[in-house]
């Protein structure tokens, strides 16, 4: 592997820190998900240490990656053929988890990112347990036609997931990419994103975060107050699961940063959404 395609600066080591987390949870007796993957993305790139508050976090990246495992069998099993990782990463679910015979999944991130992740997992012989392929696209740019190209089928349900991506968006490129997710979803399609809401950006313990994602030139650019409200005007009717939910089903502590009665108003939203309206609602970009 050329060591110029490893993500260590700019919004793809983002990624890096995901998989970090993943590592050294797949590394538990007790493990929630097993990835065994992740520590040769962090293998390649080096251990980048993060502050407190990063290791604050550990706890959530844990439950969201569970409960995105789990709302995606359950997405298959409700009839969804294909799905696409948008802004996929690190993410291994291609690979890690049972698909149904002849699903399909895509996984989009920006070329220099996905090149990394082909070569690591090039050098470990990783075989995908579905069809999967590859996009590289800027999701701030046009990048359905990418994803057509590619053998997306905008006739069947999709289970699309946004995880770890609009918060490093402009508000209006999050609404873009809503309106060209829902204009490929076909009935039957299930969306799951995650947020943030403005007091969370605003926690005295992300500071640290905040002023390295800054250097790294990772900042986040928009928070959500409304993840149901805003998800059905694209559309889709959704649920907000509160990570004190996860934990208690998990036998695991709330993480301190989405716990409610130490953050107050702060949320780092989890949601799912289904697709039942017939007409997808036409992109206007
Ligand atoms: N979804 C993955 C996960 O949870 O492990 C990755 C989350 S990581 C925090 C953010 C990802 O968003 C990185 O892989 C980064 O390359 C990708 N990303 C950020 N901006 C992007 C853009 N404009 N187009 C495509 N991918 C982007």
């Amino acid at each position: 592997m050329t060591t110029d395609t490893r993500p260590t600066s700019g919004v793809s080591r983002t990624a890096v820190i995901v998989a970090q987390a993943r590592a050294t949870e797949d590394a538990r007796p007790d493990r929630l998900f097993a990835d065994p993957y992740a520590q040769s993305f962090v293998d390649a790139v080096g251990w980048i240490q993060v502050a407190e508050a990063g290791r604050l976090n550990q706890g959530h990246f844990v439950l969201r990656t569970r409960y995105f495992d789990d709302w995606f069998r359950a997405a298959a099993q409700a009839g969804c053929r294909q799905a696409v990782l948008v802004a996929a990463g690190l993410d291994t679910r291609a690979f890690r988890l049972e698909w149904p015979d002849g699903f399909r999944v895509f996984e989009i991130d920006l070329p220099g990112l996905m090149a990394f992740k082909e070569a690591v997992l090039g050098v470990r012989g990783a075989e995908p347990s579905c069809e999967r392929t590859a996009v590289h696209a800027d999701l701030r740019e046009e990048w359905t036609a990418d994803l057509l190209a590619a053998g997306f089928d905008a006739s069947v349900p999709t289970a699309w997931l946004v995880e770890g991506l609009m918060m490093y968006l402009e508000p209006a490129d999050n609404d873009r990419l809503a309106r060209r997710i829902g204009s490929l979803s076909a009935p039957g399609s299930r969306l799951a994103i995650e947020h943030v809401n403005h007091a969370y950006t605003e926690l005295p313990q992300l500071r640290a975060v905040h002023e390295r994602l800054r250097k790294v030139g990772a900042a986040w650019r928009s928070t959500l107050e409304d993840p149901r409200g805003w998800l059905a005007g694209h559309g889709w009717t959704a649920t907000v699961t509160p990570q004190s939910e996860l934990a208690a089903r998990h036998g695991r502590p709330v993480p301190e940063l989405t716990d409610p009665e130490r953050v107050g108003d702060a949320r780092m939203w989890l949601v799912e959404a289904v697709r039942e309206t017939p007409a997808p609602i036409p992109e206007s970009t």
